[in-house]
């Protein structure tokens, strides 16, 4: 496993297009074989060094087939830098930096942003469990909103974060997740404890009667919010990503937010353990099924 954070350790590890079709191949070996046309599991030597071909069907593939490096236009090397750059540098990268950094299209490094956002995504498999906290957002727009938590042309968002204390025993955030979601309502404020947040965690809201029924399913009590001064580590959170949206990528497209937002999380959840975090992101790009870009410009409709 590759463990630099420096691009010289990463120009030193990855020279050619070899040595990073070597490494997808390896996390593809490593991480359980599945043939994509039968999902038999067994596999034998393919027609080149980088192929696997599947004992039962036959069907001999790269082994960047059916993962996110599925046809990658900017060649691997780039590909690699690209991701390398965007997981272990604080802030990410916005596509207009990337595709002045690498000499690409605009359009070319905003496809591959994405392609690396879609690994970002949470598992979902590691709920917040202790004390946590969890309130609501607006980005974007300057309609004032309406009373009852009205969003006009905003974009709604919940967070919801994880108490822990460092090493000074100070009250700080463990990991945080965020949910775009239409409305304050119980049904769309459910998505993200169902998503996130253990049934034995004891969860903090403030008063708003969307977080009443849920109360069922989860130990939630209420504090006064006074304008986020009862929440005042959650609301520094809130400030930062807000501070990274508009400092990193000016407009933020909104239709993509909860991608913006998983890729901040990926990131920030990770912070401690920044040594992996690059071979963790391609594990994940070598498991993810491939997306193109007529898929990802169609949720602009969804
Ligand atoms: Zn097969």
């Amino acid at each position: 496993m590759f463990r630099g954070i420096s691009i010289n350790e990463f120009r030193e590890k990855f020279k050619t297009e070899r040595d990073c079709l070597q490494y997808i191949l390896d996390k593809k070996t490593a991480g359980g074989y599945s043939c994509l046309k039968c999902r038999c599991n067994q596999y034998g030597k393919g027609r080149e060094w980088h192929y696997l071909r599947c004992k039962k069907c036959g069907y001999d593939a790269s082994a960047t087939a059916g993962t996110l490096f599925h046809k990658c236009k900017l060649g691997l090397l780039k590909a690699f830098e690209i991701a390398f750059r965007v997981s272990v540098r604080k802030k990410g990268m916005s596509s207009c930096e990337l595709s002045k950094e690498f000499g690409c299209q605009q359009r070319s490094a905003w496809l591959w942003k994405a392609k690396i956002q879609e690994a970002m995504k949470s598992s979902g498999k590691h709920a917040l469990s202790g004390d946590v906290e969890v309130d609501e957002f607006l980005v974007g727009g300057f309609s004032a909103g309406e009373p009852g938590r009205s969003h006009g042309s905003k974009d709604l968002v919940v967070l919801a974060i994880e108490k822990v204390r460092d090493k000074n025993n100070k009250i700080t955030i463990g990991r945080a997740y965020c949910r775009v979601v239409d409305d304050a309502s119980a049904d769309s404020l459910k998505k993200i404890f169902d998503e996130h947040i253990a049934p034995q965690a004891s969860v903090k809201t403030d008063g708003w009667r969307g977080y009443w029924p849920l109360g069922k399913d989860w130990n939630i009590t209420k504090e006064k919010s006074d304008k986020g001064a009862g929440f005042p580590i959650l609301h520094i959170h809130i400030m930062n990503i807000k501070g990274w949206l508009r400092g990193v990528h000016h407009k933020c497209e909104t239709h993509r937010l909860q991608q913006y937002l998983d890729e901040y999380h990926f990131r920030f959840n990770r912070r401690g353990f920044m040594n992996s975090i690059f071979d963790k992101l391609i594990t994940k790009m070598t498991q993810a099924k491939p997306i193109n870009y007529k898929m990802i410009k169609c949720e602009l409709n969804t």
